[in-house]
């Protein structure tokens, strides 16, 4: 078990992830990459220059795919400036966002880009909304997604509301790894990083008395556990 100072690292047999940060309410920024292909995961604000440093701008227009938890601004607050370094690089190829069915934070920053920017857009960007489980398969990497509690609190302070929010499992040449993004203690996130190469856990929650957003850190460790190895990330800081 390990609460490490970021960056993170974690690679074998050309399939590595690396999680820049992920600091609850500050950012997240997750880049995954199989062979010579780039995913990114809950790009939060930051994610353009830490991949600037990471991979360049060759391999940044090269990215196929992002992959969204859920729409909170500390998981998707450099969608933008990724979406717009790649029209000003003049990106070809185009790219696919991944995101949970009702997250209108993404829809938003989708239509508001392309009202901008549609006419003058050099790649095409495919919005995949997730409403099942159902696998997803790019560049040889096999992706399941799988829905995770999390919540929000309303203008009171009090009042919480559940979010559209998803974890994501990514398979490649038979090495699993399991991010379960913002979430409360969930069957679904036991079931699915049971057994797995790598889990990546979020424990953001400060104390033990559960709320329904996040898991305490023993929480947290129990699910890790079940893995080959694990990270605990969005801790507080
Ligand atoms: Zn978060
Ligand atoms: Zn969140």
């Amino acid at each position: 078990m390990t609460i490490n100072k970021y960056p993170i690292k974690w690679n074998r047999d050309n399939y590595s992830i690396k999680i820049f940060c992920s600091i609850p309410n500050i950012a997240t920024g997750i880049l995954i990459t199989a062979d010579n292909n780039y995913f990114v995961v809950d790009p939060g604000d930051g994610i353009l220059r830490d991949l600037n440093i990471e991979i360049g701008t060759k391999k940044i227009l090269s990215i196929s795919d992002l992959f969204i938890t859920h729409g909170h601004h500390d998981h998707v607050g450099g969608v933008w400036a990724l979406l717009t370094y790649m029209r000003v690089m003049n990106k070809k190829t185009s790219l696919s966002i991944y995101y949970p069915k009702g997250c209108v934070e993404i829809e938003s920053i989708y239509h508001a880009f392309q009202k901008v920017y549609g006419k003058t857009l050099p790649y095409k960007i495919n919005l995949k909304e997730i409403d099942n489980t159902k696998t997803i398969k790019s560049k040889g990497v096999t992706i399941h997604p799988f829905p995770v509690i999390h919540k929000e609190y309303l203008h009171d302070g009090k009042t919480t509301r559940q979010v559209p929010a998803l974890g994501y499992k990514f398979t490649f040449n038979k090495l699993k790894i399991c991010y379960g993004g913002d979430t409360a203690y969930c069957e679904e996130l036991v079931k699915m990083a049971k057994g797995s190469d790598l889990a990546i856990i979020e424990a953001g929650h400060e104390d033990a008395t559960p709320d329904g957003m996040h898991m305490s850190i023993s929480e947290a460790k129990s699910i890790g556990k079940s893995a080959k190895e694990y990270f605990l990330v969005h801790v507080p800081e």
